[in-house]
């Protein structure tokens, strides 16, 4: 069994949730005692967040690309960047480390790809929906993306920043988030990417007919079958 590098703590919230779920996957595949092998190195959110608001990413990759680099000394066989909107990051990471980045995006794509749907909705905190990197590499994978518009774009964001980051679930929020997913469905989306590793915390199948993928799920799991190929 392959040594997962976590890259967590962004926010803490998802990162336990990634922990649960690897261990899980890894329990149901080996049976017995067995858990994941897993190093973790847990981030200061408010530094990375400070950096995001300031446009910062420079230096928000040079902090998570010296801790990959821990990661890899220590014995990681590939990193895990537990948050999707620092995947911005993935490319200085890639540089300084020699061992895989198991990149959010691509085994989201390749999951919705696999289940027959081509047109998607995109929600998650205003980089991962506004800038390129990660709409990117979905269509570069055969997709078609749509976002909402600014006013849910900021609706969507506050929630993630100023709730789920938190730990608060609120349901007036998750009505407004089944809102915003019916408007993209009515736009053309098939079904929704939860692109925010928290938002599976407020946002379950259960609440909606539109099939939704849940990034933080989905990238567990393809550490699991990495960890184990
Ligand atoms: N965990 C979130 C994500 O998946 C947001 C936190 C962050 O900005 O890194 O994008």
């Amino acid at each position: 069994m392959k040594t997962i590098g976590m890259l967590g703590g962004m926010s803490w919230h998802s990162t336990a949730l990634y922990y649960e779920l690897i261990n899980e996957g890894i329990q149901q595949r080996l049976g017995g005692l067995h858990s994941a092998k897993i190093i973790m190195a847990s981030i200061d959110f408010a530094e990375i967040e400070t950096l995001q608001r300031h446009g910062d990413w420079n230096n928000a990759g040079k902090i998570l690309a010296e801790h990959a680099l821990t990661l890899q000394q220590s014995g990681a066989d590939f990193i895990l960047i537990c948050t999707n909107t620092m995947h911005i990051s993935a490319p200085i990471i890639q540089q300084l480390i020699s061992i895989p980045v198991l990149h959010i995006a691509d085994t989201t794509a390749t999951t919705i790809l696999q289940q027959g749907f081509t047109t998607t909705g995109l929600l998650g905190t205003r980089f991962t929906m506004q800038m390129d990197y990660y709409k990117s590499r979905l269509q570069q994978q055969g997709l078609n993306v749509l976002v909402p518009d600014e006013d849910d774009c900021n609706r969507i964001n506050d929630v993630i920043f100023e709730e789920l980051c938190f730990g608060k679930i609120i349901s007036n929020s998750r009505q407004d988030y089944l809102d915003i997913i019916d408007k993209l469905s009515r736009q053309g989306a098939q079904c929704v990417i939860e692109g925010c590793t928290e938002i599976t915390l407020l946002v379950k199948q259960s609440d909606t007919k539109i099939k939704l993928f849940d990034t933080t799920a989905i990238h567990a799991q393809a550490a699991v079958d990495f960890a184990l190929e």
